[in-house]
């Protein structure tokens, strides 16, 4: 029989680690080379990172780019992931993902890019700092987030107290999107 010391000493390993459990939503785009391998990599690739697994993906989008109008079309989807890995960090990763993946880090604001991806929403944390603003600063205004976030989950904006739902259907966004008939790899 254990000790009650042990019995507790597990309990509180395992509170550990489900507080270390974040919910993480990723937006992803790509508007260059083959944009559906290039989602499929930055999933793998994410579900590669320490502490961290791909939950679900959403449906692949096709969107009209915002800026300059001359790019590509888009592919966006949306990701969940669980993560122990603080928002500080996993930006980290998702920058070195984007650079692994072929984008400068020089790259143009609003232009084409192989892979791009966006912290939308970590727990009902927020933090506003340049660098890194949680929400993301756009979610609210993007139907290229919101639509694939609501394939995953309907949470509530922690900064609007407005579901993703609610914010769809006062979002400003005119743009073109369609859902394509894609699915990105389903990781066991
Ligand atoms: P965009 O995604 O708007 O096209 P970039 O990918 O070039 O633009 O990102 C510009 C900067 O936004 C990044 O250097 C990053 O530090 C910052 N940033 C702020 N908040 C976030 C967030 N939630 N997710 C990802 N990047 C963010
Ligand atoms: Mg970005």
């Amino acid at each position: 029989m254990q000790r009650p010391s042990t019995v507790r000493k597990e309990r509180d390993v395992n509170s550990n680690l489900r507080h270390a459990n974040h919910t993480v939503y990723v937006g992803a785009g790509s508007n260059m080379a083959n944009r559906l391998d290039n989602l499929r990599k930055a999933v793998e690739l994410l579900n590669r990172l320490p502490r961290t697994s791909v939950k679900k993906t959403s449906a692949v989008y096709l969107s009209e780019p915002l800026g300059f109008s001359s790019q590509g079309w888009f592919y966006n989807a949306v990701f969940e992931l669980r993560s122990a890995l603080k928002p500080e960090t996993f930006l980290v990763h998702c920058k070195r993902i984007e650079c692994l993946m072929g984008r400068p880090a020089d790259h143009m604001k609003w232009g084409p890019r192989i892979i791009d991806l966006d912290i939308l929403l970590y727990d009902d944390s927020t933090c506003s700092q340049e660098h890194l603003t949680i929400p993301h600063p756009e979610l609210s205004n993007r139907k290229f987030v919101l639509l694939p976030l609501l394939d995953l989950a309907n949470p509530t904006h922690p900064l609007l107290g407005k579901t993703m739902r609610e914010l769809l259907e006062t979002c400003p966004d005119t743009s073109s999107i369609e859902r394509t008939g894609h699915t990105l790899l389903t990781i066991s």
